[in-house]
Parts: structure tokens; sequence; C-alpha cells
């Protein structure tokens, strides 16, 4: 394989839409992921208005996996057997096996290169090791490396100052795709379950099969004994199926909260989506930072190819960013691990139309602001 000016390393949302905008600007780039592709990816499907705003400025709107998901404006959030329903701008449900196969396909027909099934390896020379599935090893001298590697990423682990800041006892995350739709669950929402272990979310696929992805304490999923933590999640959240079901499970998640020692180095490189770290819990915008980032980055990329880069410019735009993520985030993660601030919300909120509107209302502009604020929608 011929060297490439740039590689993005890791083909999620984050590394195939930078890919795809780099290689509409003219770039030569490979984009490489360890896994053949399409993968199963543990996420709750649901990307959320802002994220759908994204794709359609960048004409990806109408990629295969986001045209043909069911639109769910409706957020069910249960604990024990009360409830709030809570109006909210229309999420897509979507596979996203699929979703990030559609979004490989739009880089590779803008011109980008792609090479699944290959382990990359940054080493401390700035080379790049691929490990291609049948062996065979080759180092590669691109100018700038794009690091999109996830939650999971392995990409730097001989680069010790990008090294994983996991927070102790952060949750983990566990999920699966039910082959039909859970007794309980409204088909036509979103529906988020508080339980003793953390908390689940069921999203209605448009082909009648369920998304279930959950963040749970370790120690807890260490005293089910007698089952799988799936089945355990279930049995926490009171799912069950009318008819025999499948359920397949995505692997899984290490501690949720966590983020890398950096995100760019010597304007060569730079880090985007969960791989420059993530805060629990899941509020439906993971992949929409992780397409917001690679649209950012591209502007970087070229300035660096060009030796205008200056030093520390994404990591300043990228903390600023941050902050606002980190409060929704952390407001979330605290309604949804407490039962008695869960409880508060669902009976005040049943109470008050205005206090529901208000609620929904304000997850959306917290979202959509982050967007506007980069000049991108
Ligand atoms: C339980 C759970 C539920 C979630 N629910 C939602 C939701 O409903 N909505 C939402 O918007 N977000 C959700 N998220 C978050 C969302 O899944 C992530 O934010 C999103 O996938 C980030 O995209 P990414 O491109 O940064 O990384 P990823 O999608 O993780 O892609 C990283 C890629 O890098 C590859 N890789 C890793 N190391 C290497 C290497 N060394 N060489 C080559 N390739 C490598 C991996 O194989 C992978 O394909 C959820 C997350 C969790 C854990």
């Amino acid at each position: 394989m011929r060297s490439a000016e740039v590689i993005v390393i890791g083909a999620g949302p984050a590394g195939a839409m930078a890919a795809c905008l780099l290689a509409r600007a003219g770039v030569d780039v490979l984009l490489t992921d360890r896994a053949p592709f399409p993968r199963p990816k543990l996420c709750g499907g649901c990307l959320a208005h802002a994220g759908y705003e994204l794709l359609e400025v960048n004409g990806l709107h109408s990629i295969p996996s986001v045209s043909n998901a069911s639109g769910i404006d409706c957020l069910k959030l249960h604990s024990g057997a009360r409830w709030l329903l809570l109006p909210v701008p229309p999420y897509r449900v979507i596979d996203r096996g699929q979703f990030d196969q559609d979004l490989v396909h739009a880089a590779t027909s803008a011109g980008a290169r792609f090479s699944p099934d290959t382990q990359a390896r940054v080493r401390p020379d700035r080379g790049v090791e691929l490990r291609h599935a049948d062996g065979h090893r080759e180092t590669i001298t691109p100018r700038t490396i794009i690091i999109a590697d996830g939650i999971k990423g392995t990409a730097l682990r001989d680069l010790d100052r990008f090294a994983w800041r996991t927070k102790p006892n952060a949750h983990v995350g566990i999920g699966a795709i039910a082959s039909a739709f859970p007794r309980c669950c409204d088909p036509y929402a979103i529906s988020m379950h508080h339980f003793s272990g953390g908390y689940a979310g069921v999203a209605p696929l448009s082909d009648g099969r369920a998304i279930i992805a959950g963040a749970i304490n370790p120690s807890w999923i260490r005293r089910q004994l007698d089952t799988t933590p799936m089945n355990a999640l279930l049995r926490g959240i009171g799912i069950e199926f009318d008819q025999p079901t499948t359920l397949t499970t995505n692997p899984g998640a290490p501690g949720l909260t966590r983020r890398r020692g950096a995100i760019e180095d010597d304007a060569q490189v730079f880090l985007i989506g969960d791989a420059t770290g993530y805060i629990e819990p899941f509020t439906g915008e993971g992949m929409t930072w992780a397409m917001t980032d690679a649209c950012l980055i591209v502007e970087h990329a070229l300035a660096a190819m060009s030796g205008s880069y200056r030093t520390g410019a994404w990591a300043s735009q990228h903390a600023q960013l941050n902050r606002r993520r980190k409060l929704l985030c952390h407001a979330t993660a605290r309604l949804l691990r407490s039962s008695g601030l869960t409880n508060a919300i669902i009976s005040a909120g049943s109470r008050s139309r205005a206090l529901s509107a208000g609620l929904s209302r304000a997850v959306d502009l917290m979202q959509r602001q982050n967007l506007q604020r980069t000049g991108i929608v």
C-alpha cells in the first residue's frame, strides 16, 4: 500500500466523516479500521436532530441508514412503574453497523481509500504501522495523522502522553439488538429506564427490532451471579418479549468516563470523537459530537499540511466545546443515577406540562447551541 498525505485511524462517524470531507477538499486520505466492515457497535442508535442537521449541511442526510430510519419525537423516562413522556426534537433511530458503513461509502465515493481489518499503531517516530488481517505488516509516514479510534482505541499505546485516564468506578457500557420489540416499551418513543444497577435506553428500529443500551455499575454486574450482564439488565428494567426473540449482543465498553492525556501533538497528530475522551451518560449526542469534531478538524489538518497551523488551536477549540458538553452530561448523569431525582422529575413533570416542555427544550437548545457556536449549521 502506498503512503498517504493523511491517515485517519478508526472508521466510526468521526473518522469516516473526516475522511470524506478531507477527500472532498482534494487531500489524499487513507482511512483504516481494525474491524472488518460492516461491524457491530455498542450504541443506543439515537441520532440527535442536531446530528441530522450536520449530515444535511454536508449532503449526507440521504444515506440509506438515515433515510430509512424511524423519526421518534418522544422520550419516555421510566422509574419502576412510573413514567413521564417528554416531547423532543426528532431523533432518527439507526442501525450503527449500517450507518458507519454508509459513511465509509461516502468517504470512498469522495476519493478516500479504505482499509478495513487493519490495525494501526502510531510509533514514537510518527511512522504508522499497519497490521493487516492476513498478518502482513507495513509502515507508512503520512504528513498528518487523525486519530478517531473511539473509546477502546489502541492506536496510541506506544505514546505515553496520550494514555487513557479512566474515572474510578465509572459505569461500563453494554448493549444488544433484539429481533422483536419488548412488550413494556412504547414503539413510538425512546424509553430511558432507571434501575438499581444503572440505566438503560430502548429505541425502536423501523424494521421492528429494538436497540437496547445501558450504562451499568460494574459492581452491580459482579453481583449478578446467575446470569449474563445483558439478561440481568433486562430483568433489572423489567423487559419481556411476547414472542421468541434473538438478542445479538454488541461488544461492551469499558469504564465510560475517560479521557486521553492530550488531543494533539507536534502539528501532526490530532484526536477527534470518542478518541479524545467520553463522558457518561449517553444523551443521544455522541455521534453528533464525533461528526462535529470531524467537520472542525478539516481546517486544522489543512493548516498543518500547509505549515500554517498554530500549535494548540485544536486543543483550545475542543476544550471550549467540551465545557458545555460536560455540563449537560454531568446534569443528566446525576439525574439518571439517582432514583430520588428521577422520581421527583417524573412527579413534577407529570403535574406540569410547562416543566416537561421546558426540560425537552433545554436539552435541544444545549445540543443546538454547541453546533451553532462552531458555525457549522
Ligand atoms: C452504551 C452506549 C450507548 C450510546 N448511545 C448513543 C446514542 O444513542 N446516540 C449517540 O449519538 N451516541 C451514543 N453513544 C455514543 C456513540 O456511540 C459514540 O460517541 C460514537 O460512536 C463515537 O464515534 P467515534 O467515531 O468517535 O468512535 P467509534 O464509533 O467508537 O469508532 C472507532 C473505530 O476505531 C476503530 N479502532 C480502534 N482502535 C483502532 C486501531 N488501533 N486501528 C484501527 N482502528 C481502530 C474501532 O474498530 C472503531 O470502528 C453511546 C455510547 C455507549 C457506550
